[in-house]
């Protein structure tokens, strides 16, 4: 058995001071083996995002006091790690995806500026190979008339596809670990399916992780391999998305699983 490529011991994450603190993750564990899929589930506020952003350590400093436990990413240890460490990690090897493109694409920059100062910092890559591999990348993701849109500014594409242009660019290093806060809840159920479908086509292609958060459970179906339950912060289930979906232990899951449209 292989070390987990993410292994989160004991995560607990609280805003606030004194009587208003809020417990926002606690004392939360598990695993992502490389090639494997996570899912986390659970109602708003539960955590879930709190949890992805630890990852990356991109949480509010210093609304947020400073996280205990540890995350072991390929055996190195986030949490303690200094700044300028983190920040080639989470460039080289994790990437992020969240549910509003617009927030991580930069308006003033066409689309082929944002994802060649990915391929320029994390890859060294510049000029034609960087074109060349920009084109592939929109060809990748689905983005009709590639070499036509690399000009483009953000606003000039519709939600669907700035969705597009915002996983090419996070897919653009190639990561190791893909994490993906609701990438699909704003979008219509037939964009939803083909961006699922294309997560699940990339991380075949680069046998990459991913930590996938939603809260829909008929998305986890499709695309997870494990999930974690995840309720006030605490994670209080998880396992193999066959055993959870057919056989729940904690009432949380089975009020989850019987909630389902
Ligand atoms: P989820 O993603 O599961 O909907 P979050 O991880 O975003 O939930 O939030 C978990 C808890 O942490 C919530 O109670 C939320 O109000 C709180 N929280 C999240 N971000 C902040 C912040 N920047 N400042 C204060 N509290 C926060
Ligand atoms: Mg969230």
């Amino acid at each position: 058995m292989t070390d987990p490529l993410l292994s989160i011991r004991d995560l607990s994450v609280a805003f606030g001071a004194g009587k208003r603190e809020v417990l926002a993750v606690d004392r939360v564990s598990f695993d992502i083996a490389k090639g494997e899929t996570m899912a986390l589930v659970g109602e708003s506020g539960s955590g879930k995002s709190v949890t992805a952003l630890s990852v990356m350590k991109l949480l509010p400093y210093p609304a947020a006091h400073h996280p205990s436990g540890t995350i072991h990413f390929q055996g190195q240890e986030l949490l303690a790690m200094p700044e300028n460490e983190i920040r080639k990690i989470r460039g080289d090897d994790i990437s992020i995806i969240f549910q509003e493109p617009m927030t991580s694409l930069n308006p003033l920059h066409t689309i082929e500026k944002q994802i060649g100062e990915v391929l320029l910092l994390h890859r060294g890559m510049s000029g034609q190979a960087a074109r060349k591999r920009i084109v592939e990348l929109l060809t990748q993701v689905g983005i009709p008339d590639p070499q036509g849109r690399l000009g483009s500014y953000p606003h000039q594409l519709s939600g669907g596809q700035r969705q597009r242009v915002m996983i090419a660019m996070a897919l653009a290093n190639e990561p190791e670990l893909l994490i993906a806060d609701e990438p699909t809840t704003a979008l219509d159920v037939t964009v939803q399916a083909q961006i699922l479908k294309l997560l699940k086509d990339t991380q075949q292609r680069l046998g990459m992780s991913m930590l996938f958060i939603t809260h829909d459970l008929g998305i986890v179906r499709k695309i997870a391999d494990r999930v974690c339950v995840m309720q006030r912060g605490k994670i209080v289930e998880q396992g193999p998305i066959e055993r959870v979906f057919t056989a729940p232990e904690h009432p949380y899951t089975k009020a989850l699983l019987a909630a389902e449209p």
